[in-house]
């Protein structure tokens, strides 16, 4: 009886969702969602706000200058790009970008993310994109925005091969047929953002569609300089703040982490009462943003010491591998899914390593557990994040950058869309097994000599580790001295 009721109950209750989505629902829900998604914008945003990317707003000018005077290139014949694609890791600014285009150029913004277009029930997709273009199309001069592209620009033939997906090819279609439809000079123009341009449908990229692409890249040391100046530019900073020394220390961040970051250290001078920010503040941010919060957690004496030796193992490895990178922290308080971390700052941007410096990458990776084998000869399940990396490294340097003299100068790399779609590997099984065993050779040689080193040095192991588990954190300095070593000869900087 309970069951009958139950799916009763079940299918009355689909019954009347299935009308809710029925012809009335449709209208219901998409005219409403077509008023919200597509009032026009006029953002306040220009290229002031964004810094760091000088070379992506020289190529962006172009695209403004047209929209303030479109008379002006008709006159002249010059060929306008339909499309943009901006093409970079999230958090580097392409939104910004793209709203900093529209406020330079005072004209409406049209935006939408891909995402919602297939959210959408089916056959509203490919109805959205037309109503999109006509409203902008309205307000030309105009710029429509389309956020992460790749939810509805994927290769269709690698959707097919995942079961296709009717209202991704719908819409994609129709986002094309309205690019071809428009005349530049009807003054729109489509910019569109996604961090994965190597998936997107080759029919995209085509002349008359999106046919300028532009890289966003990540800031090196300058361009973090820059964008923190822009975050700043409303925080009181204490003159012990020096931007160009935490520009420095933030190697691999993005515009969105470095927000982030001046946003953390403001909190952390307001959480304090002061009326300034200090450097202390920045330092405690970027812990928090590299990171993540610090965690309370009891641990033993015994679990400290453990840590403390761990940690201790790699920044002693860090200090003593010729080339490696500077030891800026080590610190034992325990952090997201860390119990204790060290920090290396490259000195600047490394874009091509050599073969030393990954391997002293992979050896003091393994120094947290060299050390643990040294002191307590077991190894804990500290160091999984450790091994991780180690692998990643060992197997990039042996079938990527052709690093193993066994394997040989081959680049067997598979590329994401043949692991997701478990197409043949393009090495055969005899090389699969060459692979493994270079991959673990690495790996062993790296732990010896990890070992090796410690064991020589273990009085400075020991210094470390002391000192850690007094302070729970050492900075660079503290570092050096606890471990009894020489300061650096300074680098200048620019050299
Ligand atoms: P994306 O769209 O590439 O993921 P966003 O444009 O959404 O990145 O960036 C998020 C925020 O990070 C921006 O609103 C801005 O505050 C900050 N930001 C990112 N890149 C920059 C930059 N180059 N200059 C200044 N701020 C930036
Ligand atoms: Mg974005
Ligand atoms: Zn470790």
């Amino acid at each position: 009886m309970l069951l009958l009721v139950l799916l009763f109950v079940f299918i009355s209750r689909r019954m009347s969702a299935l009308r809710g989505g029925g012809a009335g629902g449709i209208l219901g829900r998409f005219g409403q969602s077509g008023a919200r998604l597509y009032d026009a914008e006029r953002p306040a945003t220009t290229f002031a706000d964004v810094a760091g990317i000088d070379e992506v707003k020289a190529e962006l000018l172009e695209v403004v200058d047209f929209l303030k005077e479109p008379a002006k290139y008709e006159r002249l014949g010059g060929t306008v790009p339909k499309g943009v694609l901006l093409i970079g890791a999230p958090g580097t600014g392409k939104t910004l970008l793209a709203r900093a285009v529209a406020g330079e150029a005072g004209v409406p913004f049209f935006s939408i993310s891909a995402s919602e277009f297939i959210e959408a029930i089916v056959g509203v997709g490919a109805s959205r994109v037309r109503d999109l273009f006509n409203k902008a199309r309205a307000a030309a001069p105009a710029i429509i925005f389309i956020d992460e592209m790749d939810a509805v620009g994927r290769s269709r033939s690698a959707a097919l091969r995942m079961g296709s997906n009717d209202e991704q090819e719908q819409t994609l279609n129709q986002i094309l047929t309205e690019m071809d439809g428009f005349d530049p000079h009807e003054g729109v123009i489509v910019l569109a953002a996604t961090n994965r341009a190597d998936v997107l449908d080759p029919a995209l990229l085509r002349p008359g569609r999106f046919d300028r692409r532009i890289q966003v890249h990540s800031p090196d040391r300058r361009g973090r300089l820059a964008i923190l100046l822009i975050h700043t530019r409303n925080i009181p900073l204490d003159s012990s703040v020096d931007l160009n020394e935490i520009a420095a220390q933030s190697a691999g961040m993005v515009g969105a982490d470095l927000r982030n970051l001046a946003n953390e250290a403001a909190l952390s001078a307001a959480r304090r009462g002061a009326s300034l920010v200090t450097l202390t503040d920045f330092t405690i941010a970027l812990e928090k943003v590299e990171l993540g919060s610090e965690r309370k957690l009891t641990l033993t004496a015994l679990d400290r010491e453990r840590i403390a030796y761990h940690e201790s193992g790699h920044a002693l490895l860090g200090l003593l591998l010729p080339g490696a990178d500077p030891v800026s922290r080590v610190s034992i308080i325990p952090r997201g899914q860390s119990l204790g971390a060290t920090t290396q700052t490259p000195v600047d941007d490394r874009f091509n390593y050599g073969e030393d410096y990954l391997r002293g990458r992979i050896t003091g990776a393994l120094g947290g557990r060299a050390a643990e084998q040294l002191i307590y000869g077991v190894v804990s399940t500290g160091a999984e994040a450790d091994l991780r990396t180690v692998t990643s490294i060992a197997r990039e340097m042996v079938v990527r950058w052709g690093m193993s003299p066994v394997v040989g100068a081959l680049n067997y790399s598979e590329d994401g869309a043949a692991m997701v779609f478990g197409t043949q590997r393009p090495y055969s099984d005899a090389t699969a097994q060459l692979i493994d065993a270079e991959v673990k050779r690495i790996s062993d040689e790296c732990l010896a000599q990890a070992v090796e080193l410690l064991h020589d040095n273990r009085s400075r192991l020991d210094g470390l580790a002391h000192a850690l588990l007094e302070h729970d954190t050492l900075t660079a300095d503290e570092i050096l001295r606890a471990a009894d070593l020489p300061q650096p000869v300074a680098v200048t900087a620019g050299a």
